[in-house]
C-alpha cells in the first residue's frame, strides 16, 4: 500500500477519438493528485493515436502512457486487460479511475480482479478524506442512500459516471511526459492455458479451471460426446443447463447456475447455451467465456469475451480438432494466460 504513488486514468478511444469522460476524470484526477501532492497520468491503448496522447496532456495528464499498436485499434478485452494490467503493476498508482461506460465497465472488474483489489462501480462523487483515502461515493438502495466506499487495497479503483465531473480547460501550453510502452498481445489459443493432464479432470465443476458447458442446442443424448471430446482436449470438465439435466442426459451434479453450481474457472465453453439469467447467476464470473451458438443475438454474447455464430456440429468437433492437434505439436510450450 505504501508504494503506490499516483492517480490514473483509463483514457478510452474509438477510432482514435477519445471518450469526453476521460477528459471529466483527468479533471477530477488532476484536482485530487494536486490534492495528494502526485502525478495524474493516463493509459492510452490504440493505434496511432500520438495526438490523442498530446490531448490528454493538454486536458492535465503528467505522463501518459501509450501503447500503440494495429492490434489495440479497437477495444479487444484480452489484449486491452493485458496491457492496461502490466502498466497498472509497473506504475503502481494508489486511484485508478475509469468511465463508467461498457468499455470501463468491461475493463474495470478485470483489472480489479487480475490485481487483488475493490472497485466501485458507477460512482457520482470522488473525495480524498483526511488519512489521504479515496472516498468513491454512490448511490445505493435504488438511490434511497448515498453509500460512501472506502478500499483497504491499492490501487483504489472506480468507475465514473460520465457528465458528472467538470473537466479542464484544453491549455495548449501544458508539458507532459508521453512514455511509449511495450506492446502485450494476447495469443487467442493461449486462454486454452498449459493445458492440464487428463487425471485433473476428475475434479469437480466448481473447482474446474476449464468447463465446457453444453445446453439445449444439442438435439440427442449421445451428442453429449462432443463435450466430453471438447473436455477431454482441453482438460476440462463437462457442465449443462438445465434442460439437459431435466432430459435426464446429464446429472444434477454437471447444472450450472441458480439450481446447481457456481462455477468460476478460468475458460468456459458455452455451447447451445442461450444465456438465460439462471444460468449467468452460475458462470459469469469465469475469467474467459467463449460462446458457440448460431444465433447471433443469443444473450450470452452479451457476457461472452470470444464469440463463434454457427452451428455447433460443425464448430466443436473443428475446435476439438485444433486443440488436439496444438497438443501434439508442443504440449508444454502454450503460455499460460495470466
Ligand atoms: C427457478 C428456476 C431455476 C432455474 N435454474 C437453472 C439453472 O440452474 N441452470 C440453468 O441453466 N437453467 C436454469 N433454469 C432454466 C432457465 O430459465 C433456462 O430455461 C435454461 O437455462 C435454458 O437452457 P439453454 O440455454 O440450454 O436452452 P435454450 O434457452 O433453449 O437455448 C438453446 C440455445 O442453443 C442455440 N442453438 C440451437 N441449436 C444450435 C446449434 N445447432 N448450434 C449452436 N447453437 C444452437 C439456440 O440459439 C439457443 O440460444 C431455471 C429456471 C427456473 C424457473
Amino acid at each position: 500500500m505504501s508504494d503506490s504513488s499516483g492517480v490514473m486514468v483509463f483514457a478510452e478511444q474509438t477510432e482514435g477519438k477519445v471518450h469526453p469522460v476521460v477528459h471529466e476524470l483527468l479533471g477530477k484526477g488532476r484536482e485530487m493528485a494536486d490534492e495528494l501532492g502526485v502525478e495524474l497520468s493516463a493509459v492510452l491503448l490504440g493505434s496511432n493515436v500520438d495526438n490523442a496522447a498530446q490531448e490528454l496532456v493538454y486536458r492535465g495528464a503528467d505522463t501518459v502512457y501509450l501503447c500503440d499498436d494495429e492490434a489495440l485499434a479497437a477495444f479487444d478485452i484480452m489484449n486491452y486487460r493485458k496491457n492496461v494490467l502490466a502498466i497498472a503493476q509497473e506504475v503502481r498508482p494508489e486511484i485508478l479511475l475509469l468511465g463508467a461506460t461498457p468499455i470501463g465497465r468491461s475493463l474495470g472488474p478485470r483489472i480489479a480482479a487480475a490485481l487483488g483489489t475493490g472497485l466501485t462501480a458507477d460512482c457520482t462523487t470522488l473525495e480524498i478524506d483526511e488519512h489521504h483515502h479515496l472516498v468513491q461515493i454512490r448511490p445505493a438502495f435504488s438511490g434511497n442512500i448515498l453509500a460512501h466506499i472506502k478500499t483497504e487495497t491499492r490501487p483504489q479503483m472506480a468507475t465514473v459516471r460520465y457528465k458528472i465531473m467538470q473537466a479542464l480547460e484544453r491549455d495548449c501550453t501544458r508539458t507532459g511526459r508521453i512514455i511509449r510502452t511495450d506492446v502485450l498481445l494476447e495469443d487467442p489459443l493461449a486462454v486454452l492455458a498449459k493445458l492440464p493432464a487428463e487425471d485433473e479432470q476428475k475434479q469437480g465443476l466448481s473447482e474446474a479451471e476449464i468447463v465446457v458447458c453444453g445446453g439445449r442446442g444439442l438435439k440427442k443424448p449421445e451428442d453429449i460426446a462432443l463435450l466430453h471430446d471438447l473436455a477431454q482436449a482441453v482438460g476440462g470438465v463437462v457442465g449443462c443447463s438445465k434442460p439437459l439435466v431435466d432430459e435426464g442426459w446429464l446429472d444434477k451434479e454437471h447444472l450450472v447456475g441458480f439450481s446447481g453450481n457456481t462455477v468460476r474457472p478460468r475458460l468456459y465453453f458455452a455451447i447451445g447455451v442461450s444465456g438465460s439469467s439462471q444460468h449467468l447467476i452460475g458462470m459469469r464470473a469465469a475469467d474467459t467465456i467463449v460462446a458457440i451458438n448460431s444465433d447471433p443475438t443469443a444473450p450470452i454474447f452479451e457476457v461472452a469475451d470470444y464469440g463463434m455464430v454457427g452451428n455447433l456440429y460443425d464448430l466443436v468437433p473443428r475446435l476439438t480438432a485444433a486443440v488436439k492437434k496444438m497438443r501434439e505439436a508442443d504440449d508444454t510450450a502454450i503460455p499460460v494466460c495470466a
